[in-house]
């Protein structure tokens, strides 16, 4: 199937606004086992019109990104209508919509805004629940009289809109037209601590020779999603290597990352973990409380970046940090035995490292880290990593 992207925006070709919808939509298509045909950029105005011509013209799929919103520079809509030479009417239920989004924030209402309720005669209205800009949804059916015979999308621009825009109306009819109903499975297998080399030497040969699988990874901050695609048995005989083989660095097996999947357990647990971090500077309570539902797993993050801070607050002493230095094992005991203690958690974590890029030495490098785990129940653990890239 021949699916082309047309992302819209004045800001994505000055480069204010990093084009990530491409990206984004590239990798949820692939996971269908698409590949987009060709991506293009276009400024607001004429240059839309003429990109999405010839997109239409030459694909089965079209998705557009961006041009829905109030203001004049914002005119996919009315462009598609054009082109298919339709009407455009005001539909009631978008107006209620726009009444109601605005209303329920203290705002009034624009004019500017009504155009959003403008839906050119034949297209599907595609709800927006996060924006005040529905999509648009162009059957091919719509175009045959002109010659075209493509299905077309108009996507919000925003990211927050684009995805559940996507995931809900966009890629349910994508699954029909490459009847991929029932008989098609995809799993992620997200997996951390460990490289993507080893991901290779360990399973990718063995993946490789599975017939009919569709093999993809997915590289994220700190982790890598192994995609398995085809028909169940398939991917359920390929999710059962990978099992065997990396087991112990899956993290989970539905794209929830790390510390999705440590909060659900700590909740489940009825424990609590708190945080004592220097070089991270508050990095890994904030990956823990960006997790809805955190509050029942997570009281207390330290940032102790300096060595009073780490005395003051968590109690390590001095002799301690001047013996060793900060960046030690010792230090990061000391901290990490005093979170627990201070915080009266179940566990706790610290980290105490080098950042560079300057402050490395012969004996401490830059990227020198320890990482330290304390339970009520359990012996303390420190490991020291070596990571030289940037801070
Ligand atoms: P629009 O629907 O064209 O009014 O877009 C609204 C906002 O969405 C823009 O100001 C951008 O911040 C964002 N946006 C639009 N297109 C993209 C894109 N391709 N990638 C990332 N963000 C985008
Ligand atoms: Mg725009």
């Amino acid at each position: 199937m021949r699916i082309e992207l047309v992302n819209t925006g004045t800001e994505l070709v000055l480069g204010d606004t990093i084009n990530t919808n491409a990206a984004w939509l590239g990798q949820r298509l692939a996971a269908f086992g698409v590949t987009v045909m060709r991506q293009t950029i276009v400024p607001d105005g004429i240059a839309v019109r003429e990109a999405m011509e010839e997109a239409i013209k030459r694909s089965e799929v079209v998705l557009v990104t961006g041009g829905l919103g109030p203001t004049n520079d914002d005119l996919s809509r009315e462009t598609a209508a054009d082109l298919f030479a339709l009407p455009m009417t005001q539909d009631d239920a978008i107006t209620a919509h726009l009444t109601d989004f605005f209303e329920k924030r203290g705002k009034t209402m624009s004019i500017a805004n009504l155009r959003q309720a403008q839906v050119p005669q034949g297209a599907e209205v595609l709800p927006n629940p996060f924006g005040t800009a529905p999509g648009l949804y162009f059957p091919a059916e719509i175009g045959a009289v002109m010659g075209f015979h493509c299905h077309v999308f108009l996507l919000p621009g925003p990211p927050r809109e684009l995805k559940p825009m996507m995931e809900n109306h966009v890629e349910p009819r994508l699954r029909e037209w490459l009847s991929l109903g029932a008989n098609w499975r995809m799993r992620y297998l997200k997996v951390t601590g460990v490289g993507e080399s080893d991901i290779v030497d360990k399973v990718e040969k063995d993946l490789e020779a599975i017939d009919g699988l569709d093999l993809g990874y997915c590289i994220g901050k700190g982790d890598v999603d192994i995609r398995l695609s085809g028909i169940p048995e398939i991917v359920e005989k390929a999710g059962d290597l990978v099992r065997e083989r990396l087991g112990e660095f899956i993290v989970s097996e539905d794209r929830r990352v790390i510390e999705e999947v440590i909060v659900a357990k700590l909740v489940e647990l009825g424990q609590t973990v708190a945080t004592a971090e220097s070089c991270t500077g508050g990095l890994i309570a904030n990956r823990i409380t960006d997790v809805s539902g955190s509050s029942a797993a997570f009281g207390h993050g330290f940032v102790t970046y300096a060595n009073e801070a780490k005395m003051a607050h968590l109690g390590v002493s001095e002799a301690l940090l001047a013996e060793h230095g900060a960046v030690s094992e010792p230090v990061a005991r000391a901290m990490v035995e005093g979170c627990l203690k201070v915080s009266g958690a179940d566990h706790a974590l610290a980290v105490t490292g080098i950042a560079g890029p300057t402050g490395g030495s012969e004996e401490k490098p830059v990227g020198t880290v320890f990482l330290a785990l304390a339970s009520k129940d359990a012996p303390t653990r420190v490991v020291k990593r070596f990571s030289p890239t940037t801070r």
